[in-house]
């Protein structure tokens, strides 16, 4: 097959490395042409528990030969027990499932129009911050602030006011400004926006503000869920309970299936009519995203994101955590970036010649997602692999002081 993206039939909307997969274990995938390659991104943080988990694909093949779909117009017993077990783990008290990261960020952005005009404010706004990344749906590029997956597609869905990330001083000016905000819409860790980890004190800062202002504090964890942090959702770490969170990528492990949920007053917004999704929360994507769950907990996969982060974050930080060219390492768990002083996106095919898979984000951002089922001498492997290419591509033998 030729991958000339001129004779593709296919859309351009990505720009493809010249490398096709055929099949993948755990945290390796294989080429066509056999070569083997350590995945240091898991699918843009999708595959948190390696490629083919047994237990995964164990759970596909048996509801696959059972039921695929019957619609949300019946009861669906498999959407009712995840919807049980996410719900018993955040907190949540309600669910809706759609299929992507995206469309559960529109049911979030649906609830809090919904709550707006429940309140009498007839034009309800949200504050996104700057950096974020919420997908590319009309309303959730309208949300997200990168300008380059915006631009073309004006008009822009209104009712989205912006502030700088980590800035509660922004925040509290914009509640005594503007009387319509009904919502904060945020990622705990910013992914694409390059790893940003806020100020301890921020989410907790949020909760405080938004109680203020009877607005509802929403999450968007579809890259930080599902234990890539070190806890199931990133909020944990601070000790808050927001009013909605969405996931959607670790969740099905690779099969699509996104969600929102919600508490208090939010968890009761939508009725009948309102929102909807043929596909969404069928059997089999159900089916798998109980096994992704079950599978974290059993293997004890959250610690574990903990301590590989910890061992991947220190041993690159040892190499070159003090070179002149490194700004900034940034990591949650499992979730890790390196920021350059200098664009470095040449360095994912760099990394790909040497059979590793990574990404550049915001430019100068290396960021990666390695599956939670990293084993340490992968993790020791993935980093020093990539030192060794940082250290190349910056023509640094020997690493200068900062
Ligand atoms: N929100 C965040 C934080 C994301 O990282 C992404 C995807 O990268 C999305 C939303 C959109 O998810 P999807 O591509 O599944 O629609």
């Amino acid at each position: 097959m030729k991958f000339d993206q001129n004779t593709l039939k296919l859309m351009s909307t990505y720009r493809r490395l010249p490398v096709a997969f055929s099949h993948g274990e755990g945290v390796w995938l294989y080429d066509t042409n056999g070569n083997r390659f350590l995945d240091a991104l898991s699918g843009i943080g999708v595959c948190n528990i390696g490629h083919c988990h047994p237990n995964v694909t164990k759970a596909i093949q048996q509801q696959s030969g059972k039921l695929l779909h019957t619609s949300n117009l019946y009861q669906i017993p498999l959407q009712a027990n995840l919807a049980q077990e996410l719900t018993s783990i955040s907190g949540m008290s309600s669910c809706f499932f759609g299929n992507s990261g995206a469309e559960a960020n529109e049911a979030a952005i649906k609830i809090a129009r919904l709550h707006g005009h429940q309140n009498n404010i007839d034009q309800p706004a949200i504050i996104v911050m700057e950096g974020a990344f919420h997908g590319r749906t009309l309303a959730t590029l309208s949300a997200t602030a990168n300008r380059k997956v915006q631009a073309g597609f004006e008009p822009l869905v209104s009712g989205f006011v912006r502030a700088p990330f980590n800035d509660l001083e922004a925040i509290k000016k914009i509640a005594d400004n503007n009387p319509n905000i009904v919502a904060i819409l945020v990622e705990p860790i910013q992914g694409e926006g390059g790893i940003q980890v806020p100020n301890d004190d921020y989410l907790p800062g949020l909760r405080e503000i938004c109680d203020q202002h009877n607005w509802l504090l929403m999450l968007d964890e579809i890259q930080s869920g599902n234990g890539r942090t070190g806890k199931f959702f990133a909020y944990q770490h601070y000790n808050i309970k927001p009013d909605i969170v969405t996931t959607a990528k670790g969740l099905g492990n690779g099969m699509p299936i996104g969600v929102c949920m919600a508490a208090g007053s939010a968890a009761n917004t939508f009725q009948p009519g309102n929102h909807g999704s043929t596909f969404g929360g069928n059997p089999l994507a159900c089916a798998a995203a109980l096994a992704v769950i079950n599978t974290l907990f059993d293997d004890n996969l959250i610690d574990s994101a903990n301590r590989l982060g910890q061992l991947i974050y220190k041993t690159i930080e040892g190499q070159i955590g003090s070179a002149h060219y490194v700004k900034a390492i940034r990591h949650k768990g499992l979730m890790i970036g390196i920021e350059l002083s200098e664009p470095c996106g040449p360095l994912v095919e760099l990394a790909l010649t040497k059979g590793l898979l990574i990404n550049v984000t915001s430019e100068s951002v290396i960021r990666l997602l390695p599956p939670l089922i990293i084993k340490e001498e992968e993790a020791t492997k993935l980093a020093n692999t990539l030192v060794k290419l940082i250290k190349a591509y910056m023509g640094d033998d020997r690493t200068k002081p900062r």
